[in-house]
């Protein structure tokens, strides 16, 4: 009974090959982010040179945004897969 209750990432290593399930490591670092990427452009709101593209979670689920940094403001809003960079197995792509 008390093996139900331990961590997933601990019962995941008795796999080690054998199963295909996913292996998701802690992080190394404190804190994580999603990475960006800067965009040409300006912000249609505040007319910065500052676009960013990155992932974000919202009312909706998971968005590919092209945001401005200084204001926030939103250059192009699109829907990205439905668990973001997670992806289970057997999930529909
Ligand atoms: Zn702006």
């Amino acid at each position: 009974m008390a093996q139900d209750l331990q961590p997933i990432h601990v019962a995941r290593r008795r796999c080690a090959g054998e199963c295909p399930m996913h292996n998701h490591p802690r992080p190394l670092t404190s804190t994580v982010d999603a990475p960006r990427r800067d965009v040409a452009g300006s912000c249609p709101e505040c007319g910065a040179a500052a676009l960013s593209s990155y992932r974000v979670i919202s009312e909706g689920g998971w968005w590919n945004v092209v945001k401005c940094t200084r204001c926030l403001a939103s250059a192009s809003r699109e829907p990205a897969p439905m668990f973001g960079a997670f992806m289970p197995l057997g999930a529909p792509r």
